[in-house]
């Protein structure tokens, strides 16, 4: 299934982007929920947390790995941050290509719930 993502992957709809190479991508939340937000995605197009297969294993700790050199980076890493998945209707997932939200900039509540469904973006 192709996403939205799929398109910014293939650089066919612009987003500001933080870092990219051969495997991920990360690039800044067009409805930012914190001061700094911005989402980390593998190039593969996986649709949610449950279809990671094995061999993705390495993928989905290098998005991590993103988003920790980022932290560092961008200089919010030893305030602190939280690097989240949302999965399925009940996760609050909207877009089905797995990514990586990483928020920072302020002290972040938890949990992070909100009583409602969202739709799915396409
Ligand atoms: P989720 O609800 O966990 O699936 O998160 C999807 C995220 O993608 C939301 O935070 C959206 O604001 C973000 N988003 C959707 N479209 C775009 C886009 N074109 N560029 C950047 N972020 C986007």
């Amino acid at each position: 299934m192709t996403t939205i993502f799929s398109k910014i992957i293939d650089k066919s709809i612009p987003a500001d982007i933080l870092y990219e190479d051969e495997l991920a991508l990360a690039f800044k939340d067009i409805n930012p929920q914190a001061p700094i937000h911005f989402l980390v995605i593998p190039k593969k197009a996986i649709a949610t947390i449950n279809d990671i297969e094995e061999a993705d294993k390495t993928l989905v700790g290098h998005l991590y790995w993103v988003a920790a050199k980022l932290a560092a980076e961008m200089g919010f890493a030893q305030d602190g941050y939280r690097a989240v998945m949302n999965c399925n209707e009940h996760g609050g997932q909207t877009v089905y290509h797995i990514h990586l939200h990483v928020l920072a900039g302020k002290a972040l509540g938890w949990p992070p719930y909100q009583d409602k469904l969202k739709p799915k973006l396409v």
